[in-house]
């Protein structure tokens, strides 16, 4: 999947993450349609009949059809795998699969067939929900990255971080199309580049070294680290080149080798400029008591300068972590890491030597494109359309594919044409019906959704069309719509609309009204009788004959 040895992990800090959906809108996205089939059967594995076909549809109806998002997603067919790439193809299918590799058919450059007629199916249905799909010489991710790099797309949609050494420039890595459980994360080639120094050509190299889908085990025994602090060193126009000298046994000198580990560690240069004129001195010795020059016998005697006990002989027990400042010590660390650094090199210069034709060319030539030869295979326009599924075969398709009956195929598809149907309206002279049957006839209400008011439209009927199959549709349906698009395709529903949101107001403000009166009327009726009756208490009538008696 790209990149060996975790080069997601390396960058995952320069993650964009959003779980907004409609950061998507008007996006162009190429989709590398093996790896999104590969993902969402792991998902539904066994849980689902033709767990492809299901959540490609829900996730296309979500991502292009659903007013939240309305992305243009474009999806791209992996052509036949470099052989170089064979081994890979078939690790990547047996880990989603299950399948162990040794039984897939790896005697030709074909994946199983099971999986290709998988994305033959799929191919099919994105055909009938017309939304553009494109099939690529070789690899899918080559074209993604040749679409955006061409600005046909906004962004790359694949698991797959060869994308990256392709040239890409936006790669979202995680694309969950799904309203519940919504998530984009997205890389970028200019934040890999400012935050760690990696350009095309450094990524390139970075895959000769610890491998990648052409190459899966890179050269055995350099890993991450080792392969970062040396591309890391060089710019990008020196870096290949350099890996094709080390393959020619042409190998740097002992000072570069100082100045690539200074590179990648933040050593201090001014401390390792002399590092090589010293290298043969030993260090002075030193006290065992208090760790600075002299020894402890001396310091016990006369006292330590360092340790300010000159007048009063004997010197303090040195510290746990202590490190002595004197130049003999500086220099022996300097010689001390010298001599590391020699090793790692002569180490790294074996795994090196022991590669033939190192590096290899036809990887580079993948992913550089030097012939600038078109991932996209012949015959095919770049004029990219989305237009409303044709809803008759997707209905046959579904039933026979899905065993999903009309009417829901119906519930779940209708809305997505909804909103052709209503451009069309808003366009055309005549009056257009949704799916040949159905015709916008009151706005039921206003709803929020994801932060957006949408009009919840009621569409009826407008004969006994018995659909595919001759079963019967529903008499009517209800469908989101942007207020904008029924605005134009129909302002009398509008105005009647909002004649009854009127109406309601002005009901509920006469309701309301009347009940305020009311409270109003009770609250003085009250207040009358409570003064009559505190009245009486304190004037109480005298009657003839009774005398009240007195409160003294
Ligand atoms: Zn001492
Ligand atoms: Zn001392
Ligand atoms: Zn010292």
């Amino acid at each position: 999947m790209g990149v060996g040895g975790g080069f997601w992990e390396l960058i995952k800090p320069l993650r964009h993450s959003s779980e907004d959906l409609s950061t998507l809108q008007d996006k162009r996205l190429a989709i590398d349609l093996s790896h999104w089939i590969v993902q969402q059967e792991a998902v539904l594995k066994d849980r689902a009949r033709k767990p492809h076909l299901r959540l490609l549809f829900f996730r296309v109806v979500t991502l292009k059809f659903s007013l939240q998002v309305g992305a243009l997603p474009v999806f791209v067919v992996d052509g036949d795998a470099p052989l170089l790439k064979l081994p890979a193809r078939i690790e990547r299918f047996s880990r989603f699969s299950g399948i162990p590799a040794a039984q897939l058919n790896g005697g030709d450059n074909h994946r199983n067939r099971a999986f290709l007629e998988n994305v033959e199916e799929c191919v099919e249905l994105l055909g009938l929900l017309n939304v553009p799909v494109l099939r690529a010489t070789s690899e899918a991710e080559a074209l993604c990255a040749e679409l955006e790099r061409n600005g046909v797309v906004d962004a790359c949609v694949t698991p797959d971080s060869d994308a990256f050494l392709h040239g890409a420039r936006c790669v979202i890595q995680t694309l969950q199309a799904d309203i519940k459980k919504p998530l984009v994360e997205s890389y970028l080639a200019s934040d890999i580049r400012l935050a760690l120094q990696l350009e095309r050509e450094h990524l390139i190299a970075l895959a000769l070294l610890v491998g990648c889908d052409y190459n899966l085990r890179g050269i055995p025994g350099v890993g991450y680290s080792n392969a970062m602090r040396l591309v890391q060193h060089f710019s990008k126009d020196e870096i290949l080149d350099n890996l094709r000298k080390w393959g020619r046994r042409e190998y740097p000198s002992p000072e570069v080798i100082g100045k690539l580990s200074d590179s990648a560690n933040g050593f201090d240069s001014k401390e390792g400029d002399d590092a090589a004129l010293h290298l043969g001195r030993r260090k002075d010795s030193h006290c065992s008591m208090c760790g600075h020059p002299g020894n402890k016998k001396l310091h016990t005697k006369l006292g330590c300068e360092d340790c300010g006990s000159l007048n009063t002989a004997g010197c303090s027990q040195k510290a746990k972590n202590f490190k002595c400042g004197c130049g003999s010590c500086a220099q022996d660390r300097r010689r001390k890491k010298h001599e590391k650094d020699v090793t790692w090199w002569s180490n790294l210069r074996a795994k090196i030597s022991a590669i033939e034709d190192f590096p290899n060319e036809e990887i580079i030539e993948i992913f550089l494109n030097t012939g600038a030869t078109s991932y996209l295979r012949e015959g095919q326009s770049l004029d990219l359309r989305w237009e409303a599924p044709q809803m008759e075969p997707l209905e046959l398709f579904l039933g026979s594919h899905l065993h999903w009956d009309v009417s829901y195929i119906r519930k779940k598809a209708l809305p997505l044409l909804s909103h052709y149907c209503l451009k069309s309206i808003a366009e055309g002279p005549s009056m257009a019906l949704l799916n040949g049957r159905y015709t916008p006839t009151s706005i039921l209400k206003l709803k929020t959704n994801v932060g957006k008011p949408l009009y919840v439209v009621k569409w009826n009927a407008v004969d006994s069309f018995g659909g595919p199959g001759g079963e019967t549709n529903e008499d009517s349906i209800t469908t989101d719509e942007q207020i904008s698009l029924i605005k134009r395709a129909c302002p009398a529903l509008v105005s009647k609309f909002e004649d009854q949101q009127v109406n309601c107001f002005l009901l509920s403000y006469t309701i309301f009204s009347f009940f305020l009166s009311f409270f109003f009327v009770f609250l003085c009726c009250f207040r009358s009788s409570r003064d009559r009756l505190d009245g009486k208490r304190k004037n109480p009538i005298q009657i003839k004959g009774v005398s009240c008696p007195s409160s003294k």
